[in-house]
C-alpha cells in the first residue's frame, strides 16, 4: 500500500488567525504610541529604504504643512498639515516607523 505524504498541511486554523475588527478595536494600540516622544523613533523611508533617527530628517517648516523629507534620498516622508477641518498626518512616503519600548512609570 502507497501513502501519499506530500499532501498540503491541512487547514488547522492557521491561515487566519483572528476576526477582522473595525478600526476602533485598535484605537488603545495607536493611541499609545502616538503619544510617545516623536524624536525616539526611527523612521525607514519608503522611496530608498534608508533607516533614520526622526531627529535626523530634513524639516520643512512654514509650508502649508510640516514636511519631514529623506536625509538619503530627498523623499518626503511625513507631513503633517493643521487645517481648520483637522489635522491631516501623511506618512505615506516611509514605509515604517520603530518605537522604542517607553520607561515604565517612574
Ligand atoms: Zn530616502
Amino acid at each position: 500500500m502507497t501513502s501519499d505524504l506530500s499532501t498540503p498541511a491541512a487547514p488547522d486554523g492557521g491561515t487566519e488567525s483572528g476576526a477582522v475588527l473595525d478600526g476602533n478595536a485598535a484605537a488603545g494600540e495607536f493611541a499609545g504610541i502616538l503619544a510617545n516622544d516623536p524624536t525616539t523613533v526611527t523612521v525607514r523611508c519608503g522611496s530608498c529604504g534608508a533607516t533614520q533617527a526622526f531627529g535626523q530628517l530634513q524639516a520643512y517648516l512654514g509650508g502649508p504643512g510640516t514636511v519631514l523629507r529623506c536625509r538619503e534620498c530627498e523623499a518626503m516622508v511625513a507631513r503633517v498639515a493643521r487645517t481648520p477641518r483637522g489635522t491631516w498626518l501623511d506618512i505615506s512616503g516611509s514605509s515604517s516607523w520603530l518605537f522604542l519600548p517607553t520607561p515604565g512609570p517612574a
